[in-house]
């Protein structure tokens, strides 16, 4: 059974999991990012009139905090240029055009031999371009490899606590064998004898249906979470698992664990199994703009745009466009951006979401400080920032906040 963390939050969820999971069709142009990652950013392999096949590698950089992108249609390059992004700004983008023949380039599955052996699958994990798809886009093959011969617990992260997101109680339940065995390459890659795989009560069909796996023979144990916003915070998942306390500003290495998500798993599955390279994930599509909100396959490098003409279009003119979900995603200022690796949710919100109140008067009742799941002190950092004292805001540790937005 899950330990209990301190603090957090109820919101209401509105989630409606949908099963089978529909398709964004593919536009006629993608536009791949070369930058999908925390690092550096790729440069591209191709150039303009190259004919590309879907999933071939199309930019890379060999720098060690970084991860290759891939082409998600197969088509002609028309295109190398800088593009909006979704986490604002103009990034170089491969365009390409899209012939609608999805004609592939795969890798060579493993062999059995290779996915006993941890070197074959983070090098397989690297090259497929995996990186932290619950939205931190950490390069997957560098964090594992981080933690090996310090790290004892491997845990993924299945809560999706977010309100609206539900692409991982999907993929849970469309594809629970695959990512039975993505979870045990990724234990095999750890050198851990068993993985811990988290995952909130509310998704008991998903927890039954894992179960009913026997999830033992993949060296996995699944545990039921208490639901509570922010339990998908990975210091939250290291604390329900072992009951060990990530120290301030620590990460969850230094107390012998990593953490990596269910899209994450499912992905290392791919790569490993079927020789696929990162170009699509399931995504959640929501907020009172849209005509009809559904989960959906999408291709990376899809506009947003599109994505709303798929969804039947707007049915009220959207206010603000959220990337993830309301409590932790940011705001993309373009229809004109992409999903990318790990675009979760992206959410069309109008005023009656988007409740903004202007100059709030904080009358420090210290509800706040009862919901931090740091055990911070947001009263006195909302004091010390309106003041701009950023001594007084160090001091009380600020940096350790993760912007759950449980205080708000
Ligand atoms: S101070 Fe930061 S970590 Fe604490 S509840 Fe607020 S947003 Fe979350």
């Amino acid at each position: 059974m899950a330990y209990k963390f301190k603090g957090g939050v109820h919101p209401d969820y509105m989630k409606s999991p949908q099963t089978p999971v529909t398709v964004i069709a593919p536009p006629k142009q993608v536009v791949i990012p070369m930058a999908q990652h925390i690092g550096a950013p790729c440069k591209p392999l191709v150039k303009v009139g190259d004919y590309v096949k879907m999933y071939q590698k199309i930019g890379e950089n060999p720098a060690p905090v970084s991860a290759p992108v891939h082409a998600s249609v197969s088509g002609k390059v028309v295109a190398i240029e800088p593009r909006p992004h979704p986490l604002g700004d103009l990034i170089t983008a491969v365009v390409i055009e899209n012939d609608f023949q999805d004609t592939p380039e795969l890798m060579e599955p493993l062999t059995e031999e290779q996915m006993k052996d941890p070197e074959a699958i983070l090098q397989r994990i690297r090259e497929a371009g995996v990186v932290g798809m619950g939205g931190a886009m950490f390069p997957t093959a560098l964090k594992i490899r981080g933690g090996i011969g310090k790290v004892d617990t491997l845990i993924i992260n299945g809560a999706e606590c977010e309100p609206y997101l539900n692409g991982d109680h999907l993929t849970m339940l469309n594809f629970p064998e695959q990512l039975l065995k993505g979870i045990q390459l990724a234990r095999i890659a750890q050198g851990v004898e068993k993985a811990y795989y988290g995952i909130e009560k509310n998704k008991q069909d998903a927890i039954d249906l894992l179960n009913s796996l026997d999830p033992a023979k993949y060296g996995v144990e699944i545990v039921p979470e208490n639901v509570k916003y922010p339990q998908g915070g990975e210091k939250m998942q290291v604390k329900a698992i072992t009951n060990r306390e990530v120290k301030p500003g620590g990460l969850p290495s230094g107390v012998g664990c990593n953490v990596i998500s269910t899209r994450t798993a499912y992905a290392i599955y791919q790569a490993c199994y079927e020789g696929k390279s990162v170009v699509e994930r399931i995504v959640t599509y929501g907020g009172s703009a849209l005509a009809a909100p559904v989960n959906a396959l999408t291709r990376v490098g899809t506009s947003f745009a599109h994505i709303a003409e798929q969804c039947g279009g707007f049915v009220k003119t959207p206010r603000k466009i959220v990337l993830g979900g309301p409590m932790m995603g940011i705001c993309a200022t373009s229809l004109e951006a992409v999903n990318i690796k790990g675009t979760a949710g992206v959410l069309f919100f109008t005023e009656e979401e988007d409740k903004n109140i202007e100059d709030p008067v904080c009358i420090r009742c210290g509800k706040c400080i009862t919901v931090c799941p740091m055990n911070l002190e947001p009263v006195y950092m909302y004091l010390y920032y309106t003041k701009r004292d950023f001594d007084m805001l160090e001091k009380y540790h600020v940096t350790d906040c993760f912007e759950c937005g449980s205080c708000t």
